[in-house]
């Protein structure tokens, strides 16, 4: 290549650079997931606005006491109510250890009101998906995210307290890393007829640190990662806490069981 050609390519390559540095910063997201059903908006859409940040307190149930009846499923020290014991559980939280597995239950439920505390890491790591990412799953698939949502941008139907895949919540209601959080769930369980067609769907209301963020949200169905799944009849299923490799914390955690 003669110096005449040399110029003109060089050239191509330096403004090419430059304008991919003065690019707009790729949002984290997804464009070739399938569109959510009723919504406009693809699962995990890349452009789906993030919700409004509200600046929230300490919760007004931040240590609130298991009423008369009500499963205490963790109460600081006793994991004889979970799956198995490998999550490190110290001055009254447990820890979600690494690659040794979700928490379920060995009880399963229905109905039911949930309160649980938790908080996502103190030293800040990761991005995205990958800071302090755990979750809380109601009745098997139905998944609250649990995420750190103070100044990290993620997809909005996967942000911290996200029906995770389906619906961002309403606002960002998150306290910065380290700090306890509250979740006030309200599940009611989907309901089938005796021909298996479906009566209601799952329904959740969510308090994110005394923020109502959901208000009896009707499901599309089980949650899932870069798709929509069908609804498929099922009976009473455990709480799940998910290890998704960041050590995110949960302390005082109990349900009380709606009859209906
Ligand atoms: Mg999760």
């Amino acid at each position: 290549m003669n110096k005449f050609i040399i110029f003109p390519v060089s050239m191509l390559f330096f403004i090419s650079g430059f304008t991919s540095l003065c690019a707009e910063k790729k949002l984290p997201g997804y464009t070739d997931t399938p569109i959510i059903p009723g919504q406009k908006w693809r699962v995990h859409d890349a452009k789906r606005p993030r919700p409004e940040i509200v600046k929230v307190g300490p919760s007004k149930t931040l240590g609130a006491k298991p009423p008369k009846g009500a499963v205490v499923l963790f109460d600081g020290t006793d994991t004889s109510k979970w799956s198995h014991n490998k999550w490190k559980v110290e001055n009254g939280y447990m820890e979600v250890t690494r690659k040794s597995g979700s928490l379920q239950t060995k009880q399963k439920f229905s109905s039911i009101k949930l309160h649980i505390e938790f908080a996502t890491p103190k030293e800040v790591k990761g991005e995205s998906q990958g800071r302090g990412n755990s979750g809380v799953f109601l009745c098997g698939p139905y998944e609250v995210q649990v995420l750190d949502s103070w100044d990290n941008i993620s997809y909005a139907d996967g942000q911290c307290a996200a029906l995770y895949g389906q619906f961002p919540p309403r606002v960002n209601a998150c306290r910065p890393p380290g700090e306890w959080q509250t979740y006030d769930i309200e599940f009611l369980a989907p309901k089938w007829d005796e021909a298996g067609k479906l009566e209601r769907k799952a329904t959740v209301t969510v308090l994110h640190n005394g923020v109502k963020v959901h208000d009896k949200r009707q499901m599309i169905g089980p949650s899932g990662h870069r798709n929509v799944r069908p609804y498929k009849k099922h009976g009473p299923g455990p709480i799940q806490l998910q290890d998704h490799g960041n050590p995110t914390r949960f302390r005082n955690i109990w349900l009380v069981e709606l009859k209906e």
